[in-house]
């Protein structure tokens, strides 16, 4: 398919196949390191026989995919959504092969997904789901083959259930089979707003080299899960005002800003953003082009598209999910002048406190959350700048230019490709 008879709403895999060709063209990469970086090494489709409360069983289906492990583990979240697909899983761990090279922690890239709405669950019928699904697939996952974390509608619970079948499983305790669980069973200080944090470190970065102050600066948020939901208190505490925030039940504006405080107690007792008082209801896609200095879209892929790309006024676009921007966006938002911190750098916080969760898990030895958004501070820190550089060394050596996401693009291709030629196709 011809990137400009690309329609509005990509197919994910399309989307990360174009990425990669465009970089691959402008970096002369060796046309047999793209050809194995095109498909995933592996891709395991699962059906879930599941008895639900009432007696009966539905059965649902499931995905673990592995795109690389040339760099080390793979490494990725499950995602429990309705609209899961074979082609948005294959995406998402290439995606997360380039995240992980991107920090230089030594995993390649997977991901997994369930087909289901999990609000339509009882907690005891997700529990057997989560089972069951760790279970089909834990013929390929291990401590040193592939370790999974939570990602859309899963969370620590997700990962403590995983964490226990896979050890009942085998017949001891394995707590470095997940990341992302709860700290009493070997789970990380700081992982939770791990990812959120990073998106700050990134923020914070950015500002820097656009010269935005940051103290006052207006910030819209879409998606008050894990990602948005942290992310709001911790930019409102650097000083930012907090205007936009939604949930899949809408959005809400506020041009003096929320108090971040109450709105998150608001959400804890509700379950939604909506209905925060003193607050206006907007529509979810006018979130997204609201005048603001900081965009976070914290929600699901495919979000900003060629056609509302233009209508974007954000000085700052830090993608909080995978896969928010589609690449005709991408040109759309670059010659706008929009300063984008792509996903696989921009949300690579979580990723970085997953691999210091396996860490301290494979030595028994724990760190102060201090330590951890130190240490988190140092990788983001380096990871932003070495993309900016390159993005500022070669943007004009191009006709066609250069994005930021083909930067982050350039030096994660560069490193897997490197790990590939040196370890050689086996056999
Ligand atoms: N699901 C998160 C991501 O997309 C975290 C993955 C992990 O910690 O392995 O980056």
């Amino acid at each position: 398919m011809a990137d400009d008879e690309a329609p509005t709403h990509m197919n994910p895999y399309e989307m990360a196949l174009v990425q990669l060709r465009h970089v691959a063209r402008r970096m002369k990469l060796d046309p047999n390191v793209h050809e194995v970086l095109k498909t995933p090494m592996r891709s395991l489709e699962v059906y879930l026989p599941v008895r639900m409360d009432n007696g009966t069983i539905r059965v649902f289906t499931g995905f673990r995919v592995q795109h690389s492990m040339a760099r080390g583990p793979a490494k990725g979240g499950v995602r429990f959504h309705q609209n899961v697909t074979e082609d948005e899983v294959k995406a998402l761990a290439m995606w997360m092969t380039w995240k992980c090279a991107i920090v230089g922690i030594p995993y390649g890239g997977a991901k997994g997904g369930v087909i289901v709405d999990p609000r339509e669950l009882t907690h005891t019928e997700l529990e057997r789901l989560a089972r069951r699904y760790f279970s089909e697939i834990g013929p390929i996952i291990g401590p040193q083959v592939d370790i999974p974390a939570p990602d859309v509608n899963t969370n620590a619970q997700t990962m403590a259930w995983f964490m226990d079948t896979y050890s009942m499983n085998v017949g001891h305790a394995v707590p470095s089979s997940v990341t992302g669980k709860p700290i009493d069973i070997g789970g990380s200080e700081g992982r939770e707003k791990a990812t959120s944090r990073g998106i700050t470190y990134c923020i914070r970065e950015a500002a820097k080299v656009t010269g935005l102050d940051l103290d006052g600066a207006t910030v819209a948020i879409q998606g008050f899960g894990n990602v948005g939901g942290n992310c709001a208190p911790l930019l409102y505490e650097m000083g930012c005002t907090i205007v936009a925030v939604s949930d899949v039940n809408g959005a809400i504006h506020d041009p003096d800003g929320f108090d971040v405080h109450k709105l998150t107690k608001h959400v804890r007792s509700t379950g939604t953003v909506m209905g925060f008082p003193g607050a206006k209801e907007i529509q979810n896609a006018d979130l997204l082009e609201l005048d603001v200095d900081v965009l976070v879209p914290a929600a699901l892929e495919g979000v900003i598209h060629k056609d509302n790309a233009p209508n974007l006024r954000c000085k700052i676009l830090a993608e909080g999910a995978n896969g928010p921007t589609t690449p005709q966006a991408d040109k759309i938002l670059r010659d706008k002048g929009v300063y984008l911190i792509p996903d696989v750098l921009c949300n690579a916080g979580g990723v970085t406190v997953s691999y210091f969760e396996w860490v301290q898990g494979l030595n028994s030895f724990f760190w102060t959350e201090d330590e951890v958004n130190e240490r988190l501070d140092r990788i983001m820190t380096k990871a932003f700048h070495q993309v900016h550089d390159i993005w500022e060394r070669e943007k004009d050596k191009d006709e066609d230019g250069l994005t930021t996401r083909q930067a982050a693009y350039m030096l994660a291709v560069k490193r897997v490709a490197d790990a590939i030629k040196k370890r050689g196709i086996f056999p």
